[in-house]
């Protein structure tokens, strides 16, 4: 099961199924110097990105073998930097289970990122709905 990691605790959302987008190198498009993560080049793309039926697959794995709460989509940095992110969230919807996307909200401008943000459970939408990050310069 290459894309998925844990169950491991959460305190705000309990035990979290982590979904990986990017197993094999760090991809994210900042370089933070609190970065938990290996130090790795910036990046604006998720080289070789996994097939959606690929992580789909390790997913359905995940669900006969743990217990789980959430499922959280990472990619070992920025997984709004993969490029099939639409696709997996519509799938992903299909497990009825909460989903959440860890971002460091960077791509909020960019309106495909916000039409997938807007597949995400009605809770979740109050963010934008409050916050506007569309509207930011
Ligand atoms: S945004 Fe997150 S993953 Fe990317 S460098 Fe900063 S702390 Fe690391």
């Amino acid at each position: 099961m290459k894309y998925i990691f844990g169950p491991i605790s959460s305190r705000r959302f309990g035990m979290s199924l982590g979904i990986d987008l990017s197993p094999n190198v760090k991809s994210c498009n900042f370089d933070c110097i609190y970065c938990e993560l290996e130090k790795g080049e910036k990046t604006d793309t998720i080289k070789n990105p996994p097939q959606v039926e690929d992580i789909i697959n390790d997913v359905k794995k995940g669900f006969e073998k743990f217990q789980f709460d959430v499922l959280t989509i990472t990619a070992n940095g920025e997984p709004t930097l993969y490029p099939y992110l639409d696709e997996l969230v519509d799938k992903l919807q299909t497990f009825n289970k909460k989903l959440l996307i860890l971002s460091n909200s960077s791509t909020i401008n960019n309106p495909q990122i916000q039409q997938i943000l807007m597949l995400l459970p009605k809770k979740q939408k109050y963010f934008l709905k409050q916050n506007q990050p569309h509207l930011l310069h």
